[in-house]
Protein backbone atom coordinates (compact mmCIF):
# COMPACT_ATOMS: atom_id res chain seq x y z
CA UNK A 1 0.00 0.00 0.00
CA UNK A 2 1.24 3.41 -0.85
CA UNK A 3 2.13 5.56 2.09
CA UNK A 4 -0.43 8.75 1.94
CA UNK A 5 0.01 11.84 3.92
CA UNK A 6 -3.10 12.47 6.19
CA UNK A 7 -3.95 15.40 7.55
CA UNK A 8 -4.03 15.57 11.56
CA UNK A 9 -8.19 16.30 11.71
CA UNK A 10 -8.77 12.96 9.73
CA UNK A 11 -6.57 11.05 12.39
CA UNK A 12 -8.50 12.78 15.26
CA UNK A 13 -11.78 11.34 13.69
CA UNK A 14 -10.72 8.32 13.73
CA UNK A 15 -8.62 7.70 16.49
CA UNK A 16 -12.00 6.56 19.12
CA UNK A 17 -12.95 4.02 15.86
CA UNK A 18 -9.55 2.81 16.48
CA UNK A 19 -9.30 2.54 20.21
CA UNK A 20 -12.31 0.68 20.25
CA UNK A 21 -10.90 -1.00 17.61
CA UNK A 22 -13.52 -0.94 14.92
CA UNK A 23 -11.79 0.28 12.07
CA UNK A 24 -10.57 -1.17 9.13
CA UNK A 25 -6.94 -3.09 9.10
CA UNK A 26 -5.94 -0.56 6.42
CA UNK A 27 -6.92 2.37 8.80
CA UNK A 28 -5.34 1.21 11.47
CA UNK A 29 -1.98 0.83 9.87
CA UNK A 30 -2.18 4.45 8.79
CA UNK A 31 -2.88 6.02 11.92
CA UNK A 32 -0.15 3.97 13.59
CA UNK A 33 1.75 5.20 10.82
CA UNK A 34 0.99 8.77 11.43
CA UNK A 35 1.28 7.98 15.15
CA UNK A 36 4.92 7.44 15.05
CA UNK A 37 5.73 10.57 14.04
CA UNK A 38 2.77 12.94 15.06
CA UNK A 39 3.34 13.51 18.84
CA UNK A 40 -0.11 15.93 18.69
CA UNK A 41 -2.23 12.68 17.32
CA UNK A 42 -0.40 10.94 20.23
CA UNK A 43 -1.42 13.13 23.34
CA UNK A 44 -5.01 13.12 21.69
CA UNK A 45 -5.07 8.90 22.03
CA UNK A 46 -3.75 9.52 25.49
CA UNK A 47 -6.25 11.66 26.24
CA UNK A 48 -8.93 9.42 24.62
CA UNK A 49 -7.77 6.83 26.71
CA UNK A 50 -7.66 8.45 29.86
CA UNK A 51 -11.20 9.60 29.43
CA UNK A 52 -12.71 6.29 28.68
CA UNK A 53 -10.41 4.84 32.11
CA UNK A 54 -12.20 7.22 34.23
CA UNK A 55 -15.27 6.55 33.14
CA UNK A 56 -15.14 2.81 33.42
CA UNK A 57 -14.17 3.24 37.15
CA UNK A 58 -17.18 5.00 37.39
CA UNK A 59 -19.02 2.77 35.75
CA UNK A 60 -17.05 -0.44 38.06
CA UNK A 61 -18.08 2.20 41.28
CA UNK A 62 -21.41 2.48 40.82
CA UNK A 63 -21.87 -1.66 39.96
CA UNK A 64 -20.33 -1.87 43.39
CA UNK A 65 -23.01 0.64 44.52
CA UNK A 66 -25.99 -1.33 42.74
CA UNK A 67 -24.52 -4.49 44.63
CA UNK A 68 -24.00 -3.09 48.09
CA UNK A 69 -27.95 -2.06 47.89
CA UNK A 70 -28.93 -5.43 46.23
CA UNK A 71 -27.17 -6.88 49.57
CA UNK A 72 -28.65 -4.51 52.16
CA UNK A 73 -32.25 -5.87 50.51
CA UNK A 74 -31.60 -9.09 50.42
CA UNK A 75 -30.89 -9.43 54.06
CA UNK A 76 -33.73 -7.00 54.92
CA UNK A 77 -36.39 -9.59 53.12
CA UNK A 78 -34.66 -12.30 54.58
CA UNK A 79 -35.38 -11.67 57.90
CA UNK A 80 -38.21 -12.01 59.26
CA UNK A 81 -37.91 -10.14 62.29
CA UNK A 82 -36.67 -7.24 60.16
CA UNK A 83 -39.92 -7.15 58.55
CA UNK A 84 -42.21 -7.54 61.53
CA UNK A 85 -40.04 -4.05 62.84
CA UNK A 86 -40.83 -2.67 59.77
CA UNK A 87 -44.62 -3.39 59.66
CA UNK A 88 -44.54 -2.08 63.43
CA UNK A 89 -42.97 1.43 62.39
CA UNK A 90 -45.01 2.01 59.61
CA UNK A 91 -48.22 1.27 61.74
CA UNK A 92 -47.03 2.75 64.04
CA UNK A 93 -45.91 5.91 62.36
CA UNK A 94 -49.81 5.77 60.67
CA UNK A 95 -51.10 6.04 64.15
CA UNK A 96 -48.79 8.59 64.62
CA UNK A 97 -49.77 11.06 61.81
CA UNK A 98 -53.93 10.26 62.42
CA UNK A 99 -53.69 11.39 65.40
CA UNK A 100 -50.77 14.28 64.77
CA UNK A 101 -53.73 15.22 61.97
CA UNK A 102 -56.67 15.10 64.10
CA UNK A 103 -55.01 17.18 67.02
CA UNK A 104 -53.54 19.50 64.21
CA UNK A 105 -57.19 20.09 62.70
CA UNK A 106 -59.21 20.34 66.70
CA UNK A 107 -56.90 21.22 68.73
CA UNK A 108 -53.78 23.26 67.23
CA UNK A 109 -54.97 26.85 67.70
CA UNK A 110 -53.33 28.35 64.55
CA UNK A 111 -55.81 30.11 62.98
CA UNK A 112 -56.43 33.99 64.36
CA UNK A 113 -59.82 35.28 64.25
CA UNK A 114 -60.53 37.81 61.92
CA UNK A 115 -61.18 40.97 63.97
CA UNK A 116 -64.46 42.02 61.78
CA UNK A 117 -65.25 38.66 63.99
CA UNK A 118 -64.37 40.79 67.12
CA UNK A 119 -65.82 43.62 69.04
CA UNK A 120 -63.59 45.16 71.95
CA UNK A 121 -65.19 47.49 74.28
CA UNK A 122 -65.49 49.46 77.52
CA UNK A 123 -61.37 49.60 77.62
CA UNK A 124 -60.58 51.47 81.06
CA UNK A 125 -57.61 51.48 83.32
CA UNK A 126 -57.64 49.52 86.91
CA UNK A 127 -56.30 51.40 90.12
CA UNK A 128 -53.14 49.20 89.51
CA UNK A 129 -52.34 50.32 86.32
CA UNK A 130 -53.73 47.06 84.64
CA UNK A 131 -55.85 47.82 81.23
CA UNK A 132 -59.42 45.92 81.14
CA UNK A 133 -61.24 45.81 77.90
CA UNK A 134 -64.32 43.69 76.87
CA UNK A 135 -64.13 41.58 74.13
CA UNK A 136 -66.54 39.63 71.71
CA UNK A 137 -66.76 37.21 69.15
CA UNK A 138 -70.01 36.36 67.85
CA UNK A 139 -69.67 34.13 64.91
CA UNK A 140 -70.84 31.14 67.08
CA UNK A 141 -67.78 29.44 67.57
CA UNK A 142 -65.27 28.84 70.08
CA UNK A 143 -62.45 30.91 70.75
CA UNK A 144 -59.47 28.84 72.08
CA UNK A 145 -56.68 30.96 72.98
CA UNK A 146 -55.21 34.02 73.45
CA UNK A 147 -51.37 34.28 71.88
CA UNK A 148 -49.55 37.41 73.45
CA UNK A 149 -46.51 38.82 71.60
CA UNK A 150 -44.95 41.63 70.92
CA UNK A 151 -42.70 43.20 67.96
CA UNK A 152 -39.09 45.19 68.39
CA UNK A 153 -41.30 48.54 68.19
CA UNK A 154 -43.15 47.90 70.99
CA UNK A 155 -46.41 47.08 69.36
CA UNK A 156 -48.13 44.13 72.02
CA UNK A 157 -50.60 41.87 70.16
CA UNK A 158 -53.03 39.57 71.92
CA UNK A 159 -53.94 37.23 68.80
CA UNK A 160 -57.18 35.25 69.30
CA UNK A 161 -57.06 32.17 68.22
CA UNK A 162 -58.93 28.98 67.06
CA UNK A 163 -58.04 25.25 65.47
CA UNK A 164 -58.42 25.07 61.58
CA UNK A 165 -61.98 23.01 62.41
CA UNK A 166 -63.84 25.23 64.59
CA UNK A 167 -65.88 24.42 67.26
CA UNK A 168 -68.72 25.84 68.05
CA UNK A 169 -69.59 27.68 71.21
CA UNK A 170 -70.32 25.77 74.41
CA UNK A 171 -72.15 26.28 77.06
CA UNK A 172 -69.02 26.29 79.79
CA UNK A 173 -66.99 28.45 77.30
CA UNK A 174 -67.17 31.82 77.92
CA UNK A 175 -63.69 32.94 76.25
CA UNK A 176 -65.45 34.50 73.44
CA UNK A 177 -67.56 37.19 75.26
CA UNK A 178 -66.17 38.74 78.26
CA UNK A 179 -63.71 41.21 80.26
CA UNK A 180 -59.69 40.18 79.86
CA UNK A 181 -57.11 42.29 81.61
CA UNK A 182 -53.32 42.94 80.33
CA UNK A 183 -50.63 43.91 83.15
CA UNK A 184 -48.34 46.34 80.85
CA UNK A 185 -45.93 46.74 83.44
CA UNK A 186 -46.15 42.68 84.65
CA UNK A 187 -45.41 42.43 80.55
CA UNK A 188 -43.05 45.16 80.65
CA UNK A 189 -40.94 43.47 83.01
CA UNK A 190 -41.00 40.01 81.67
CA UNK A 191 -40.30 41.24 78.04
CA UNK A 192 -37.15 43.69 79.25
CA UNK A 193 -39.29 46.40 76.73
CA UNK A 194 -41.77 48.69 77.15
CA UNK A 195 -45.20 48.86 75.29
CA UNK A 196 -45.80 51.49 73.53
CA UNK A 197 -49.12 50.14 72.05
CA UNK A 198 -51.47 46.86 72.56
CA UNK A 199 -53.44 45.77 69.67
CA UNK A 200 -56.02 42.90 69.35
CA UNK A 201 -55.49 40.66 66.57
CA UNK A 202 -51.85 40.43 64.29
CA UNK A 203 -49.47 42.48 62.48
CA UNK A 204 -52.01 42.43 59.16
CA UNK A 205 -55.07 42.45 61.17
CA UNK A 206 -55.95 44.49 64.14
CA UNK A 207 -57.97 46.51 66.52
CA UNK A 208 -55.83 49.19 68.73
CA UNK A 209 -56.73 48.76 72.44
CA UNK A 210 -54.09 51.13 73.62
CA UNK A 211 -51.64 53.74 72.84
CA UNK A 212 -49.08 55.44 74.56
CA UNK A 213 -50.63 59.24 75.80
CA UNK A 214 -53.99 57.70 75.42
CA UNK A 215 -56.25 58.78 78.49
CA UNK A 216 -58.23 55.63 79.62
CA UNK A 217 -61.86 55.52 82.08
CA UNK A 218 -61.13 54.51 85.01
CA UNK A 219 -62.26 51.05 85.48
CA UNK A 220 -65.70 50.82 87.05
CA UNK A 221 -65.71 49.27 90.72
CA UNK A 222 -68.32 46.14 89.89
CA UNK A 223 -65.48 44.70 86.99
CA UNK A 224 -62.92 46.09 89.36
CA UNK A 225 -64.33 43.42 91.75
CA UNK A 226 -64.25 40.88 89.22
CA UNK A 227 -60.31 40.55 89.17
CA UNK A 228 -60.22 41.24 92.80
CA UNK A 229 -58.88 37.61 94.16
ZN1 LIG B 1 -1.23 14.07 13.52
Amino acid sequence: MKKVEVSCNIIKDILPLYYDDVCSHDSKKMIEEHLSECSSCKLELESIKGDINISKEDINKNKTDINVIKKMSVSWNRSRLMSFIKGTIIGSLLIFFIILGYFGLFHWNITSVPTELVKITNVSEMSDGKIVYYSEINDGYSLNNLKYDMDKEGNFYITPLRPIIKQEVGEINLFEKGYEWIDIREQELYRGQEIKSIFYGTPKDKILIWKKGMELPKTSKEIENMFSY
